[in-house]
């Protein structure tokens, strides 16, 4: 442990005080499901040393200044479906579990804002919104589960990314406690804000190592009434791919456009148990289009099948929405139930470029024996790579995952690329970052966390480490 002091007796008995006895778990049994997040894998578990869960902002300022006082990491968390291992406690330390904050405070369809507690469920949002007669346009395919802190903390992408932007174009302010333990709102209803650094979108994506985010402010937008959902079936990746650039050069403006490898495809189909179009040899691409107007509509479909048709698709039709989302966003865990070891990599490269990924993919996939089951939000150039180790001996496994690692991280930034669109760096990615991230740019990040955590005890060890 370190650096850091032990969550002794004494400490528990301050937490109790704070937020009441029955809010501070230190039984193992209790704790299972805080010490891990969808990584899969032994080497990935670590249970903290206790879990606590506060109500509201003022509870958390209070456990920040504890920790402060007795040099004791926190690990601020969501509903832990992230793919990086960010709300795991690595240095040991307490779990703050935002699950029960999440009231509802201000629907304000004056301003189009929502203000909500980070325990909020993403899927919850959406539904408000909806009644209201907006969107929330933010969409991970974990929404049923996520929350809207763990979202910002993240700054999740998914399915809306192309058209509405990234969680980061969804929020207008922040309440958070800084790592010190003060109450700060940034931003809140104001379209624009000149006045200074722009410290909300500092803490946009920043993994709960700069502070507790205790209530978000979410933009609104008006609804379009008409969506229609194509797929347009591919019998390669190649052709699949380049339909992307054609279709976001064109003038239909899409929500989303993702591609589906055939791998993927047929695990899905036999996740799930239900037969999936072309699922013997199809690659998808599915696109989504809203609008205000059906002619108008009409006439994008029209122009989306054109398109597809001349580069060569098997069939393009008009999509069963709930069938063909059902069987998108059960990805990950069909792949997990095909092997439960996995890496879920979260490249990113300019969109241009996709198609060299999905080639190198493949050829990676053949040169170290292993399935790799590929999704993308491809107009966003973010692919998803499931690596699966499935027979393959945990030691070979363990050699080869970062062999194969290496040299797609080398490749992908090669092409202009990233190490993660959306999932986060968290613990998994740590030695990656610190290979492949500009030294500079990991200077700037490391003095910022040194100048707002002095003492190093927000999410320790996420993101990249300070010793
Ligand atoms: C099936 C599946 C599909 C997914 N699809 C997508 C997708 O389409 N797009 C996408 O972007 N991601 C996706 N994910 C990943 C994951 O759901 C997102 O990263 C999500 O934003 C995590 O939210 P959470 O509430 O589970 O956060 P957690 O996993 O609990 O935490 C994630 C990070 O946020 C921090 N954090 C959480 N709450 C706070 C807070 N209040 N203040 C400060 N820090 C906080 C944690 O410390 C941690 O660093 C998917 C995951 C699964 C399992």
């Amino acid at each position: 442990m370190g650096k850091y002091h032990p969550v002794d007796a004494t400490i528990i008995s301050e937490l109790q005080q704070i937020v009441g006895a029955q809010a501070v778990w230190t039984d193992p049994g209790k704790m299972e499901p805080y010490s891990h997040d969808e990584v899969t894998g032994e080497k990935y578990i670590h249970y903290p040393e206790a879990v606590v869960l506060p109500e509201t902002a003022s509870q958390v300022a209070e456990i920040l200044k504890l920790a402060n006082r007795h040099l004791i990491p926190i690990v601020p968390r969501g509903a832990g479906t992230g793919y990086a291992c960010a709300a795991v406690a690595y240095e040991g330390g307490i779990v703050l579990s935002t699950e029960r904050m999440n009231r509802v405070i201000e629907i304000d369809e004056q301003n189009m804002v929502l203000v909500v507690e980070p325990g909020v469920r993403t899927v919850d949002v959406q539904k408000i919104a909806t009644q209201q007669g907006y969107l929330y346009a933010g969409e991970p395919s974990s929404s049923d589960s996520s929350f809207i802190g763990g979202n910002v903390a993240t700054n999740a992408g998914g399915l809306k990314a192309v058209k509405y932007g990234t969680t980061r174009q969804q929020v207008m302010g922040l309440e958070i406690v800084t790592p010190e333990g003060e109450i700060l709102t940034l931003g809140g209803k104001l379209k624009k804000d000149s006045t200074g650094y722009g410290l909300i979108q500092l803490m946009v994506g920043s993994e709960g190592t700069l502070g507790v985010v205790t209530k978000v402010y979410l933009k609104m937008v008006p609804r379009l009434p008409h969506v229609i959902d194509l797929l347009a079936v591919f019998p390669n990746p190649e052709s699949a791919i380049n339909i992307v650039a054609k279709v976001m050069q064109s003038p239909i403006s899409p929500v989303c456009v993702e591609f589906m490898d055939n791998k993927g495809i047929r695990c899905c189909e036999e996740f799930l148990h239900e037969k999936l179009p072309h699922s013997d040899q199809g690659y998808y691409i599915i696109i989504s289009i809203d609008g205000a107007n059906e002619d108008v509509l009409d006439d994008q479909c029209i122009l989306v099948d054109e398109l597809c048709t001349a580069n060569g698709a098997l069939e393009v039709l008009v999509a069963d929405s709930a069938k063909i989302w059902k069987a998108r966003k059960s990805f990950g865990e069909a792949n997990r139930s095909r092997s439960l070891i996995f890496s879920a990599e979260d490249t990113v490269v300019p969109m241009s470029r996709i198609p060299d990924v999905v080639a190198k993919l493949s050829e990676l996939g053949k040169k170290y024996e292993v399935s790799i089951h590929v999704a993308a939000h491809a107009a966003d150039g973010n692919v998803h790579a499931d690596i699966l180790k499935e027979g393959m001996p945990l030691e070979v496994w363990n050699k080869t995952l970062p062999q194969l690692q290496d040299e797609l991280y080398a490749f992908i930034y090669s092409v202009g690329g990233k190490l993660s669109g959306e999932h986060g760096i968290g613990y998994k990615r740590l030695a990656l970052m610190k290979k492949y991230c500009n030294p500079v740019e990991l200077k700037m990040m490391r003095a910022i966390k040194k100048a707002l955590d002095p003492n190093d005890i927000m999410n320790p060890g996420k993101i990249f480490s300070l010793d």
